[in-house]
């Protein structure tokens, strides 16, 4: 499936006796008691002797280059599956299929022993998983850091129609192959306590943190392997162990046994990641995770600093640090604390360091997304950390003033501190405060973020806000997950796009040749095969290739309007069986999503599509025209087989929700045409494909503000629609849940009486319209090819290749270190 890179000498013998050792010495089995996920171990850990290898040699290559790298700092990393993905960035993939081959194996097979490591809740963690490729692939140094979760993202089934939840043990009883624990990296972590005042040396009076309770940061590696070059950079994991005596204060009250309870505390912290997207939920065992994380990163920071004989005064020059949204703000003030209380810098000397090293990227406008935490908590869990959130502020209170003397509006709403009954801190606002670059993740996001959400920052502070648009990779997001389609486009445009996406258009001159677009229309036929086959095999819903394959896979969230698309089904349901006149081309409508398990309306708006799936797939009276199919547990390796399989791409969030939207541009990659909103990088992937191959519709971002300001009515167009009304009232009844009517009144109560807080119904008719002219372009298949190979050919823009380029240029200021 893939050519030789120039990557890595292989030595078929050699890595055949290393597979076959560690399925003895590492897994305990042998060829004869060895089932299909011991193969797929030994093979991994065959293949990470390599990756491993590599890894600590680029690690002291640049530390001996002692050259400037970037720290991206993420509560989550949604990396997928490794073992796949690693071999195509050796350039090891046809000769590990040969050598397993001869081991009586098949790679395809194996690789779907790999259970997904689902370190993240969706775009934002799958982002940094994608930057980190990039960084990689064309080596910027960089080490990525997150936390090594017991348990990742739960896993998603369905009983009768509802979701529910199970635990997910991503590494399995054996550990997962592609990681490596590094135990010389420890961190000795404190929390709680108190402050206290002391005299040094010289007579000067300081401040130093006591803490109550002492926690272990072990590091644990897994490689990001550069595609076709010898770069390993470390995706680092940090585990929390209790170190005994672990309660310091009651082990030195003698409460030996009492001490020891906190080990069981101690053991929550990296137990499990928190399964919100979008939305804070406040918790102190988060605020704990989030400290914990950035108090491990921002020491082996320094420690690797120090190690190359920096001093502390040039961090600024040697490291940058990118914190993936607000989740890791508190590294900020452990890094002043460091800098105040250990190297016992002044104020301004530490600040004048702090203030050069992070930078801080937005990730949504929505007011439940932007993250505070109480005073209270903080002062309690971290109160040297509080104090020092506070002289932050205090500082800038001052530049406040002196921008807008006697302006106290503005000082409340730019403080750090929002005051109320509970005081509480703007984690927001802190970082962009202590930021000296700020970047939202796409061109209209980052507008907003200037004019709605920070318009007196942007005044204070002009050119810190800026725009990176998101990318993402094209070697998982097209090579791997699509062979098919990377061999008509190896064939037209030459192999070495994977690391140059512009070179794609070099496509868009067979457009119209029209033996071209049957062999790209065969392609896409045989990807949708592979997903019916999977369909079958795992839900035994029987589809049609035929079909339209309409895809909205995503988390489930009011702003991305899930329920929109259900209305537009529920809407097609009531014309093919009311409407004689009426007719349509095939479409099997393909959901994907997770609910955060505390998110009712989410959950009510899965059930309603699963209840509707059951009728509608049984329906006689709608001649197989209309099929509906939620796949359970959305993660990565589903992605990579549904995308290539996608004729149409669902990206219907309300204008002005949906920051940037990642699942998008690897949809539009593979082919599918958007059915979209004016929102997030949909307005850049338009720009970039042409009005003419993408389906835009609804409200733009101004009008929606507007009709809110004026007072917003969904009964106005309930009224004046009688097949909106149709959709909605069918809810009420008991069509899809026989003998049982009103379970799915939730969603139509939400949309009437609830207010429409997404504006579902003003974007109805504009949504019908919009896929009805897909459903009358889709009919004319050479027009149809036309448009989706102008979209796999036009959207270069979108590798995060480009994105990771941005921030090098504008706000990192790397240099590549080549190996
Ligand atoms: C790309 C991706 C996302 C992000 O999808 P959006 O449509 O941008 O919200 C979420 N989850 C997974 C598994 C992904 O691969």
């Amino acid at each position: 499936m893939t050519t030789r890179g120039q990557a890595q000498q292989f030595d078929k013998a050699a890595f055949k006796a290393s597979v076959e050792k560690h399925l003895q010495a590492t897994y305990g089995k042998t060829k004869a008691t060895a089932d299909a996920r011991s193969w797929y171990l030994a093979v991994g850990r065959a293949l990470a002797e390599i990756s491993t290898g590599n890894l600590l040699a680029t690690e002291q290559h640049v530390a001996e280059k002692n050259v400037r790298s970037v720290n991206y700092l993420s509560l989550e990393f949604l990396i997928g599956r490794l073992t796949g993905n690693n071999l195509i960035s050796l350039g090891l993939y046809d000769e590990v299929s040969a050598a397993v081959e001869e081991l009586g194996l098949n790679l395809t097979d194996l690789l779907e022993e790999e259970r997904d490591p689902a370190l993240g809740n969706g775009g934002l963690g799958r982002l940094a998983a994608c930057f980190m490729d990039s960084l990689a692939a064309q080596e910027f140094p960089a080490v990525g850091y997150g936390l090594h979760y017991e348990y990742g993202l739960f896993r998603q089934s369905f009983e009768d129609g509802h979701q529910v939840e199970t635990p997910d043990a991503w590494r399995g009883v054996e550990g997962y192959p592609w990681e490596v624990v590094r135990p010389e990296l420890t961190q000795s972590i404190g929390l709680y306590g108190h402050v206290e005042t002391y005299t040094d040396e010289n007579g000067v009076a300081c401040r130093r943190w006591v803490p109550g309770m002492q926690f272990e940061g072990v590091a644990w590696d897994l490689p990001i392997v550069g595609y076709d070059n010898k770069s390993v950079y470390p995706l680092r994991l940090w585990e929390c162990r209790s170190s005994a005596p672990f309660n310091l204060q009651r082990f030195n009250d003698g409460d030996y046994v009492g001490a020891q309870y906190g080990q069981l505390e101690a053991a929550n912290v990296t137990k499990v990641l928190y399964p919100n997207d979008n939305h804070d939920q406040g918790k102190s065992l988060r605020l704990m995770q989030q400290y914990f994380h950035c108090a491990c990163s921002i020491a082996d920071i320094l420690r690797r600093h120090e190690a190359a004989g920096n001093k502390i005064e040039d961090l600024a020059k040697f490291e940058t640090i990118q914190l993936n949204d607000t989740h890791p703000t508190i590294a900020i003030p452990e890094l002043m604390r460091i800098l105040l209380d250990e190297y016992h810098l002044g104020w301004d000397a530490a600040w004048a360091i702090s203030s050069k090293v992070f930078a801080y990227t937005n990730h949504t406008l929505l007011p439940e997304a932007l993250e505070t935490w109480s005073e209270n908590l903080i002062a309690s869990m971290l109160p040297r950390h509080m104090e020092i959130i506070f002289e932050i502020n205090h500082r800038f209170m001052l530049e406040v003033e002196a921008k807008w003397p006697g302006d106290n509006d503005k000082k409340r709403k730019l403080s750090i501190i929002q005051e109320g009954p509970q005081r509480m801190v703007r984690m927001a606002n802190l970082c962009v405060v202590s930021s000296y670059a700020v970047n939202g993740v796409a061109a209209l996001h980052s507008e907003l973020v200037k004019r709605d959400l920070f318009p007196e920052f942007n005044e204070l502070f002009p050119g810190r806000l800026q725009n990176v648009t998101n990318g993402v990779t094209p070697r998982r997001w097209l090579k791997f997950c699509n062979p098919g389609l990377t061999e008509l486009v190896n064939e037209k445009v030459g192999k070495d796009w994977p690391a140059n996406l512009e070179k794609l258009s070099g496509l868009a001159k067979f457009a119209d040749d029209k033996a071209f677009q049957k062999r790209y229309m065969a392609v896409k036929k045989d990807n949708k095969q592979r997903l019916a086959n999977w369909v079958m095999e795992n839900m035994g819903i029987e589809l049609d290739t035929n079909a339209i394959f309409d895809v909205q896979i995503k988390r489930l969230h009011e702003y991305k309007r899930q329920h929109l698309n259900l209305l537009h089904i529920l809407a097609l349901y009531h014309r093919l069986v009311n409407d004689p006149t009426f007719d349509m081309h095939p479409r099997v409508f393909i959901f994907a999503a997770k609910a955060a398990p505390g998110y009712a309306l989410a959950k009510d708006i899965i059930f309603a599509i699963n209840k509707v799936a059951e009728k509608v797939n049984n329906d006689p009276r709608l001649g197989g025209k209309l099929k509906v199919v939620f796949v359970p547990d959305y993660r990565v390796s589903l992605a990579e087989i549904i995308i290539p399989a996608a004729d149409v791409s669902e990206q219907i969030s309300t204008a002005g929700f949906e920051a940037s939207g990642t699942g998008n541009m690897k949809l539009a990659l593979n082919g599918a045409l958007t059915v979209g909103t004016m929102d997030g990088a949909n307005v850049e992937i338009r720009e970039e494909v042409g009005d003419e191959n993408i389906y835009i519709f609804g409200l733009l971002v101004d009008e929606v503000q507007k009709l809110k300001q004026e007072g917003y009515d969904p009964h106005r167009y309930y009224n004046a629609d009688s097949l909106l009304r149709a959709a909605l009232d069918v809810l009420e009844t008991d069509e899809f849940t026989p003998g049982n009517p009103g379970q799915l009144a939730a969603i139509r109560q939400n949309l009437l009486n609830g207010g429409d807080p997404f504006m579902v119904l003003a974007d109805f008719a504009d949504y019908v319209k919009a896929q009805a002219r897909v459903d009358a372009e889709y009919q004319d298949q050479a027009l149809w090819a036309r448009k989706a190979i102008l979209n796999t050919a036009l959207v270069g823009k979108f590798s995060s290749d480009r994105s990771i380029r941005d921030y090098v240029k504008n706000i990192w200021k790397l240099d590549a270190v080549k190996r």
